[in-house]
């Protein structure tokens, strides 16, 4: 339910309850009067005349009159004429009439006006309370359709849960950086005296979920400065033409709170490379963009505030923002390392009931490449497999089987196989296994597994031993020769192939043509790059190519890709060959069992006395 529909609900029953008082006081008053009999004006005067009544009340027209027996009863008198009158009229004596007390009750103001008004009221006030809600209502969306230019810029303090650089594990030198802006906005005096310009803009660099926006959050957390905070599609909505205006209303509104933090997240949203967009690029975006620029080139000297923006595709941003003066600081937030992966997995299980066992150094080990925001996916994943199974605390077990939840996907035990294809998938997967045990710069064997998970109908995990950084020629030439693991023993025990070695093949050949191409590892290529890729190395992802080299070069370099590839298919072939009886054995093991650990597969390993060569 939305905010408005919660609203209206609530006047709603307000209405009807007002409603249901007004009733209840209405009634209370029609039934004030107490129940007594009725009687003529004739019985009245003779019950009078008899000395009977000891007392007469009367209000209005009506005549209450108690008894001497001490009932009451009620008769009505004409409007006109007096009581007294009408009695003389019916013959009672001026003497019955002395000896009874006369009583003449004013109506109270109150209940006259209520009597008379409350029939008309009620449906007026009903009427009254509907149109003000109606419109309310007109007047708020009047409001939301003149005030689209406004940015709706947050400033951050209303943030419920306040981040802290003690919330953000690892990413020294990005916080050491951050640190510094703080520190110019707290003490800018400090830094102009030497002559230092303080910096316009700076850009947080980072895959997904590498924590950009937590580390902004946490800048806020940390910041002695209003910090202000807009997504940068929250620019550009709806209408066109406003995404400048609300530009140029974020930047009024920080720059009046000077000094200040200004955060533009997903910059890449309307950072884009202008004029770069198909069918003559996004109008609205490149004004925005051209405002933000002209905003930021309007800061004087001495203005404080600082520009924060946040990206994962610094490959598109426009050059201009780039610019020194404008996002001139670049903060680069890399994947955790090993100690980054175990405090951020400590981080995020703090208020969660841990066994006495857990080993997040295991689990860090295990997680090569994995980001925080993955890393958060697992731990919670482990909670969830946790009450599932209903466990009091979290298990080392439920965190390793997390992982592979997060790398690969669900398992999909449900995906019914054929007994052939079962066999094809035990055997595939033994190939890949065995070569990797056979071959030497190859990461060990971590796990071998027939259930099927997300896209991958089964799996071999290999893992490194540390995290490294650089890759080396005989690392990949390893990497080719395992890819090929799996078809060359579906070549070799069925003699037929299958698609399910289509992924292992392109990332074979991926692997091959980089090798060529990019990392000037054939040697009769020389080391030489061929065509202009644009990328960003940490990123790691190839966006556009251009091609900057002759017809018989690209020959060439195909013969080379092929070379490798052809190399490390018959380093596969032999493997798998040499080694027929290991490769029955493992995957007999796997048909048996669906899953071979570690530990399994070493014994396996050394009990057939497999002993790596150089791929
Ligand atoms: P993005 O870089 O895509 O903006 P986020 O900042 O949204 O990533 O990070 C996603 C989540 O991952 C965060 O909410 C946080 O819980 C977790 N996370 C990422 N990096 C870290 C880190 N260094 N320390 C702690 N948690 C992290
Ligand atoms: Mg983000
Ligand atoms: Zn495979």
């Amino acid at each position: 339910m939305n905010q408005n529909t919660k609203k209206i609900l609530k006047s709603v029953i307000a209405v009807a309850l007002i409603f249901i008082a007004l009733i209840l006081i209405f009634s209370s008053f029609s039934s004030l009067e107490p129940q007594s009999k009725q009687m003529t004006l004739n019985d009245l005067a003779t019950q009078i005349s008899a000395g009977n009544v000891t007392n007469i009340v009367v209000q209005n027209n009506t005549i209450t009159a108690t008894l001497k027996d001490g009932s009451t009863a009620t008769a009505t008198k004409e409007p006109e004429t007096g009581l007294i009158e009408t009695l003389k009229n019916y013959g009672v004596t001026p003497d019955a009439l002395a000896k009874v007390p006369f009583q003449i009750k004013e109506q109270s103001g109150f209940e006259f006006w209520m009597s008379l008004l409350l029939p008309t009221l009620i449906p007026v006030i009903l009427i009254g309370v509907f149109f003000w809600l109606t419109f309310r209502q007109a007047k708020q969306g009047a409001t939301q359709a003149f005030s689209f230019g406004k940015s709706n810029i947050k400033l951050f303090g209303a943030f419920k849960d306040r981040v802290t650089f003690a919330d953000v594990a690892g990413l020294k030198e990005a916080k050491q950086e951050l640190l510094e802006v703080v520190d110019f906005l707290r003490n800018p005096k400090k830094y102009l005296d030497l002559g230092a310009k303080i910096p316009r803009g700076v850009l947080l660099l980072g895959m997904p979920g590498t924590g950009k926006t937590l580390l902004a959050r946490a800048v806020a957390g940390e910041a002695e400065v209003p910090f202000f905070h807009i997504s940068a599609s929250e620019f550009v909505e709806m209408f066109v033409g406003v995404g400048a205006s609300r530009t140029r209303d974020a930047f009024a509104t920080a720059k009046r709170a000077a000094p200040s933090i200004l955060f533009i997240d997903e910059i890449d949203a309307i950072g884009r490379e202008r004029g770069a967009g198909v069918g003559g690029g996004h109008d609205e975006r490149e004004q925005t963009l051209n405002q933000i620029l002209v905003e930021m080139d309007g800061f004087d000297k001495e203005a404080q505030v600082i520009v924060l923006a946040a990206t994962n595709r610094p490959d598109i941003l426009d050059p201009a923002l780039l610019r020194p003066g404008r996002f001139d600081r670049r903060v680069v937030l890399d994947l955790p390392d090993i100690n980054d992966r175990e405090a951020i997995l400590k981080i995020h299980s703090r208020n969660k009931p841990l066994a006495a066992a857990v080993d997040f150094r295991q689990i860090a080990v295990r997680t090569p490449g994995f980001s925080g925001a993955e890393l958060e996916n697992l731990v919670n994943e482990a909670a969830i497999l946790a009450a599932r199974n209903g466990q009091k605390e979290i298990l080392q077990d439920d965190l390793y089987q997390s992982i592979e939840k997060v790398m690969l996907g669900p398992e999909r035990r449900s995906r019914a196989l054929s007994k052939h294809e079962r066999e094809v998938t035990a055997y595939h997967e033994a190939g890949h296994a065995l070569v990797i045990a056979s071959v030497k710069h190859a990461d060990p064997v971590h796990k071998i597994s027939i259930i099927a998970r997300g896209q991958a109908g089964g799996y071999t995990l290999k893992l490194p031993l540390e995290d490294t950084h650089l890759r080396t020629r005989k690392e990949f030439i390893a990497d080719l020769a395992v890819a090929f693991g799996g078809y060359a023993t579906e070549e070799i025990v069925f003699k037929d192939l299958t698609t399910g070695a289509s992924n292992d093949l392109s990332v074979a050949s991926d692997i091959a043509r980089k090798m060529v191409v990019r990392y000037g590892m054939s040697e009769k290529m020389g080391p030489i790059t061929f065509g202009k890729t644009q990328e960003l190395v940490f990123l790691g992802k190839e966006i556009s190519t251009e091609k900057n080299y002759s017809e018989s070069t690209a020959v060439e370099i195909d013969h080379e890709v092929e070379h490798f590839v052809r190399r490390a298919y018959d380093t596969a072939k032999k493997v798998i060959q040499k080694n027929r009886k290991a490769l029955d054995f493992i995957a007999d093991t796997l048909l048996k069992k669906e899953t071979i650990e570690k530990n399994e597969f070493d014994a396996i390993i050394k009990k057939f006395a497999i002993k790596p060569i150089e791929a």
